[in-house]
């Protein structure tokens, strides 16, 4: 396996971050690999889930990994590895705020389904069907928006700077409120 880079926004490749990306034909060792490569890459951020755009590459590919048992971290983690994925049902709605590692030192608060049916092929090209309910539910819409061009804050309610504070800690600051930012709207 191997480590690949994380196309961020605002470098020059970000473009493959904004179009959408093209469906999985192939399901043969060049898409194994690729899997194999996001999920290490993916762990090494660390993230909980991680969509091929974000590696450069402008496929319909995610993989995310989860605690079993959201109430405790400690349990068990299920890898899915969703391909042409797409969201046939969803239900509820809560706002809730996410991060994104091609967006670094950002937060933004999206509203989210609470429940969504997920359907997907695995490696091997066979459909699979996913629930996901909660946080999870949340993970699978932000990266199905990944492999259509979607970007968390293109939805976002609000957006915050993520700042760490004297006790090594990160806190969301809503980015109207950072002073040297709002220096910047107001001198251009
Ligand atoms: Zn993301």
């Amino acid at each position: 396996m191997a480590l690949m880079r994380i196309v961020t926004v605002g470098e020059p490749d970000d473009e493959v971050l904004l179009k959408p990306a093209a469906r999985v034909r192939e399901f043969g060792p060049e898409l194994h690999k690729l899997l194999d490569d996001m999920l290490e890459t993916m762990r090494e951020a660390p993230g909980v889930g991680l969509a091929a755009p974000q590696v450069g590459v402008s496929q319909r590919i995610a993989v995310i990994e989860y605690p079993e048992d959201e109430e405790d971290p400690e349990s068990p983690k299920v890898l899915y590895e969703i391909i042409n994925p797409e969201i046939i049902k969803k239900k509820g709605s809560e706002v809730g705020q996410e991060g994104c590692l091609s967006i670094p030192g950002l937060a933004a608060d999206v509203e989210r389904a609470t429940f969504v049916v997920v359907k997907a092929q695995d490696r091997h090209g066979k459909e699979v069907r996913i629930k996901a309910y909660d946080w999870l539910a949340r993970i699978f819409q932000h990266e199905i928006d990944h492999v259509h061009g979607v970007l968390m804050t293109d939805r976002a309610e609000q957006i915050y700077k993520l700042v760490k504070t004297k006790e090594g800690e990160l806190e969301a600051i809503p980015l109207d409120e950072v002073p040297a930012l709002r220096r910047v709207a107001s001198a251009s």
